[in-house]
Parts: C-alpha cells; structure tokens; sequence
C-alpha cells in the first residue's frame, strides 16, 4: 500500500536528477555530491549495490535543504515506512501527518493518534466547518460532497483512526498495518476529493467561453 499514486520518477534514488523531497515534499531538482568512500560497507553490499559503500549528499533546488545516502539508502533525514503525503495535501494537514510519519516506526499508536488530528484538519478544506468528524462527514454527505466510496473513506478513517488511540479495539500486533492502511486511506481520501476536483476544474475552465455560457445557460433554466 505504501507509495500510492506516486510516480516512479518522484520517489527517492540516488543520484536521480529529480524527486519529491522529503524536507519540502515538492518534485524538484536535486543536486549532488560526493562525500567519501567507505571500504567495508562496499565489500559487504558490492553485488546489490553499485554506489555501495560512497556516501553522497543531495540538495533540493525547491528549500536547498540536504539529504544523506549511504550507496542507495537516504540515511538522513529519517525514513519512515510509512508513505510519502500526495502532493495535494493541505499544509495544516501535512504537518501532522509528516509528524505521523516520522513517529510511525516508533509508535503505531502514536502515529494513529497524529493521523486522527490531521483528519480533523481537512474538513474545512471540504467546506464543511464542523470539529466533530462525525457531523462533517454527514454536512458532506448532505450536499452531496461524499457519494458512496468518498463517505465509506472517509467513515472507515473516521472509525479505525479512532480505534487505534482507544485501549483494546486495536489488537497490539495488528496496531501498525492499521495505521498503515489509515496512512494510505488519508492519501486517497485527499486524492478523490481535493486532486480529482481540481483537475476537473482546472480541464473545465480551459473550456471555450461560450461553451461555458451555453451549460450556464442550460443550467439556468429551471
Ligand atoms: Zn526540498
């Protein structure tokens, strides 16, 4: 599940001359350095690894800040196996689930928590002003914002975000592939209602403008 909708241009590699930062999470530019060479890690990784054992910096052209790699792993900053945000995602919402992210391989429960608080962010980027997501998601619902699929999303985050803060609901052992889908779920939920309407909007006001009237003007009609 993790790596949803993320091209394979935009994830991190080494030496690639552009991906999705992981300090600012654009698609920018990288440049590259060398730092210095370590004997034993490439005696150790020489048939996996063709930069094994050289050390390399990268530096984002979008925020100029720096990542570490030793031969192919980014050693720095912290990786998680937890996805990457999608590329709309607001940023009161990302901050918390970079926060998730970063906390995920150390606490799952911790991480589920941070997700619950980011899903509470993203309602009024919905349009609906409401704090419980309970309520939102019924607004939604009622104008017509979350057919079938979006609500069941947006339900299923509602509840299994919930559950994996609370005692007991939430086996330990099944904790991390829980929070594991919510990352994803997120993802897809920003995708399906933020992502896919932009795109509509922005393909529909490339439309002729007469085009434009004419549905305006059917639509008028009553
Ligand atoms: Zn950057």
């Amino acid at each position: 599940m993790s790596g949803t909708a993320r091209p394979n241009d935009q994830i991190p590699r080494r030496n690639a001359q552009r991906f999705v930062c992981p300090h600012c999470n654009t698609l920018a530019k990288q440049d590259w350095f060398p730092l210095f060479y370590i004997p034993e890690a490439n005696a150790k990784h020489q048939e996996l690894n063709t930069h094994a054992g050289q050390a390399g910096v990268s530096r984002c052209h979008y925020c100029t800040k720096m990542a570490m790699w030793l031969g192919i792993q980014m050693v720095f900053p912290q990786g998680s196996t937890a996805p990457l945000p999608v590329a709309d995602m607001p940023e009161d919402v990302k901050a918390l689930y970079m926060e998730a992210r970063n906390v995920f391989d150390l606490s799952a429960r911790g991480a589920g928590g941070l997700l619950r608080l980011a899903f509470t962010k993203l309602f009024p980027h919905l349009g609906v002003n409401k704090d419980d997501p309970n309520r939102a998601i019924a607004e939604l619902v009622k104008v017509g914002l979350a057919p079938d699929i979006q609500q069941q999303a947006l339900d299923l985050m509602r509840v299994l975000s919930n559950q994996t803060v609370h005692e007991g609901f939430v086996s330990e052992g099944d904790q991390p592939a829980t929070v594991l889908f919510l990352f994803w779920l997120l993802n897809y939920i920003v995708e399906q209602m933020i992502s896919k309407r932009k795109q509509i909007q922005t393909a529909y006001a490339s439309l002729p403008q007469d085009k434009r009237e004419a549905i305006a003007k059917r639509d008028a009609v009553k």
